[in-house]
């Protein structure tokens, strides 16, 4: 038998990105500059696809046409609908040789405006929202909250809301209870006690002066928008207005190695793949980086992932080197980002220690996701797996592998099997998040960089 010391080497160990590789804590630091300015600037799909145009523009992408001609090196973009950003770097290697591919969502959880959102109810004005994405209704009242989004008018131009970002802007907010008469309140479950019709944003009241008019508060807010956006009420009807907290990415802990922010899920994969794709300069593989949209309401639609945008610009790419894309696809990897769950030891009951993610131990790999009996999963194969994993350990990259809590307790899925039902080899790996979801979810800064490394290996990989 092996001594214990010997015996200890054999053990799969769940360590720190602090104890592993200590230099990159620094590292992790000045990256996260760079990711918080992001978050600030893009708060919702339309916005980081926006900042991500710019920062390919900058970097020398050009935008992607049907039949260019393309060298290695070159680099190309292209934009779907003003939602999704897919970004390539050409490879040395023969497109028949296949892509890698990291994806990840620029959606979030959110409220969006109704159709016909403006009421006035009792002498104050507001909005009816509809929720977007899986949110915990409770943790929406009581915090400030900013409007943005397009409103098409009547003659087709088209104006850019954003108010409550700037420190002088108004904020908005939904009320709740006071608890002195909170008792009934108090008796429902927490996902009836707040409901979606709850979910109305506070936008004024103070009546127009005309005492002989009705709805006095609603009026004076539509004469507001009409003179500083030139809307009226039927426009929004052609709009896309989103609801999300007013408040800035901000270090978390007295130590700084956390961020806290809206949007982390799935920004904190987006924006290590865009920096990844856009650093790689010659790769062997083409690199193609896809930041999508509706994936938190599950990947249907002309921006979701279970659209063949993703894969129409693949073939479209095959087609400008005149090769067959079934072939290209077939040899192609990806990496399907997305956040997975932080184990919190606050709730530690929803979790399985042995087998959870954590933050600040780097990257995680999810080999499957789904719910129950793995439903609706990508089951990752274990050679895929064996592959990434020497991959990142070549390239000093901090990972571990879990799942994301108890079995029985519910689940989730991601982009990734749109991409494997395409006969392409994807797995899922992710940054870890405390309260996803939630208007202020948390990530380590350490997990970050982390995942960066890795997409960045993955572009630059060779073999
Ligand atoms: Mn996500
Ligand atoms: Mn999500």
């Amino acid at each position: 038998m092996k001594s214990t010391k010997e015996l200890e080497q054999l053990l799969y160990k769940n360590e720190t990105v602090a104890d592993k590789t200590p230099s990159a804590i620094a590292e992790a630091d000045a990256f996260c500059e760079g990711y918080k300015e992001f978050l600030n600037r893009g708060k919702t799909e339309r916005e980081v696809v926006q900042y991500s145009e710019e920062l390919l523009v900058k970097a020398g992408y050009r935008p992607f046409t049907v039949g260019m001609e393309l060298h290695p090196g070159d680099k190309v973009y292209h934009i779907n609908r003003k939602k999704c950003v897919l970004a390539a770097t050409i490879g040395t290697k023969s497109l028949s040789e296949g892509f890698h591919l990291n994806i990840a969502h620029v959606d979030a959880p959110r409220l969006d405006l109704r159709p016909v959102p403006l009421f006035e109810k009792e002498g104050l004005a507001y909005f009816r929202t509809h929720y977007y994405g899986g949110i915990r209704k409770y943790q929406w009242p009581t915090i400030p909250l900013s409007i943005h989004g397009v409103v098409y008018r009547e003659d087709g131009s088209c104006v850019n809301i954003c108010i409550g970002e700037k420190d002088d802007d108004p904020v908005f907010t939904i009320t709740d209870l006071l608890p002195h008469l909170g008792a009934e309140q108090n008796k429902k479950t927490l996902p009836e006690g707040i409901t979606g019709e709850n979910l109305n944003i506070l936008l004024g009241s103070l009546p127009i002066e005309d005492e002989e008019a009705s709805n006095r508060v609603k009026l004076r807010v539509l004469g507001l928008l009409n003179e500083q956006y030139g809307i009226t009420e039927r426009d929004f009807t052609s709009a896309e207005i989103e609801i999300v907290p007013a408040f800035k990415a901000r270090d978390v802990g007295l130590d700084r190695s956390m961020i806290g922010s809206y949007g982390h899920d799935d920004r904190v994969d987006a924006y290590p793949a865009l920096m990844a794709e856009i650093e790689t300069q010659s790769p062997a593989y083409t690199s193609v980086c896809v930041l999508t949209d509706k994936e938190e309401t599950g990947s249907d639609g002309v921006t979701g992932l279970n659209s063949m945008y993703t894969f129409h610009f693949l073939r479209q790419l095959c087609e400008c080197e005149g090769v067959d894309y079934v072939t290209a696809f077939q040899a192609s990897k990806c990496l399907s980002a997305d956040v997975t769950a932080a184990y919190d030891p606050s709730y530690s009951e929803a979790f399985e220690p042995d087998n959870g993610t954590y933050a600040g131990r780097g990257v995680a790999i999810y080999k499957y996701t789904g719910s129950r009996g793995k439903s609706s999963t990508n089951d990752a194969s274990a050679e895929l797996v064996s592959y990434l994993t020497r991959l990142m350990n070549k390239n000093n990259v901090v990972w571990q592998i879990g799942e994301m809590g108890r079995i029985d307790l519910g689940g989730g899925g991601t982009v990734a099997k749109y991409v494997a039902n395409q006969d392409i080899d994807t797995i899922d790996i992710g940054v870890p998040v405390l309260s996803m979801h939630s208007p202020f979810e948390v990530v380590a800064k350490s997990d970050v960089y982390m995942a960066y490394r890795t997409f960045k290996a993955f572009c630059e990989d060779a073999e």
